[in-house]
């Protein structure tokens, strides 16, 4: 129980129908063969997940996305531009995945994602593996090893460490399923980018309807309250009239000196805020602080995913 695995063991497990932690290039995985009911019954009830939130399938290759999906003529074009990467794809499902996987709906979101790591567990496995981050539900997402052990430890079978996750905040999701392309949550992928292949692209970000069950619009909590400020300015001003030394400040730029503070990024990197993100709210929320103020990034690049992670931390 709790140890850290070999990918060797680790493909043993799978195959056994036990459950582990995997690394992405996103956060980690809780990772179940999506093809067996009852690992991937395991797997939600160890995160507390509801059966009604579906989980990611992740597979190596595109004649794997086929073999578990319809795959549009635009929705290859996706994979081709962007996969394997942080980018999740919502298909038409094929009947190889269990109605548990996709929450019984007729779609299943399907991944290829870049960890050499998890690559190597996919090829050598041979399975498709269905896995949400590797945290209990409503909590900050995993991007170590020693994270997903210190909070799933003693219920999985241990979890393979491929080192801190480049990425940092979970892949970006689009609904490809119908014949309007939708956002139904920003991630690891910026909409820039995606907008290069498929021009203009609505956003659906949801806080618990059937399209993405699981975007609740409180999510990420680190423990203790996050205030939000709409810029390192208003977050200053705010520290002013308060005893800086029970707040936690998460920020960006020059280092902020009173206070307790976790800087994002000094050089004011959208990427290296998102890479960075999920450590600064735990480190804080386990420092002695009463809360934590937070300030949003700009909207644009990985930022609006930050930003979308901060206001659930915020929300109670
Ligand atoms: P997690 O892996 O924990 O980041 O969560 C995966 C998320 O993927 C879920 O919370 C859903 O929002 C989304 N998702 C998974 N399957 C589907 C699907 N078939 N349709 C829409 N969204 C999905
Ligand atoms: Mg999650």
């Amino acid at each position: 129980m709790g140890k850290v695995l070999s990918v060797a063991e680790a493909v043993n497990a799978l195959l056994d129908g036990q459950i582990l932690g995997l690394p992405t290039e996103t956060v980690y995985g809780l990772g179940a063969d999506a093809t067996n009911e009852s690992a991937v019954a395991q797997v939600f009830k160890a995160k507390n997940r509801p059966r009604f939130d579906p989980l990611i399938v992740h597979v190596p290759t595109l004649a794997a996305v086929r073999d578990i999906a319809e795959l549009s003529e635009a929705a290859e074009q996706l994979f081709l531009a962007f996969s394997p990467g942080p980018l999740t794809v919502v298909l038409p499902k094929k009947n190889t995945i269990p109605d548990l996987v996709t929450s019984g709906h007729s779609t299943v979101a399907v991944r290829i994602p870049a960890h050499p790591v998890m690559l190597e567990v996919l090829h050598s496995s041979g399975l498709y593996i269905a896995a949400p981050s590797a945290n209990p539900f409503g909590f900050a997402s995993p991007t170590t090893a020693q994270h997903v052990l210190d909070q799933l430890g003693n219920l999985i079978s241990g979890v393979v460490d491929g080192g801190p996750c480049s990425v940092g905040i979970e892949s970006t999701i689009v609904d490809m399923s119908s014949g309007v392309p939708k956002v139904l949550r920003l991630g690891g992928m910026a909409l820039e980018q995606l907008e290069r292949v498929l021009g203009p692209i609505a956003t659906q970000l949801s806080s618990s309807n059937p399209n993405a069950p699981g975007m609740l619009t409180s999510h990420y909590n680190p423990g203790i309250p996050v205030q939000l400020f709409e810029n390192r300015e208003a977050l200053l001003a705010a520290l002013q009239l308060v005893d800086a030394d029970t707040i936690g400040i998460l920020y960006w730029g020059e280092t902020i000196t009173h206070g307790t503070g976790f800087n994002l990024s000094e050089r004011r990197s959208d990427t290296e805020a998102a890479t960075n993100l999920f450590k600064g709210l735990r480190v804080l929320g386990n420092t002695q602080v009463a809360q934590i103020f937070a300030h949003l990034l700009p909207e644009n690049g990985l930022g609006r995913a930050v930003n979308d992670r901060l206001q659930r931390a915020a929300n109670k």
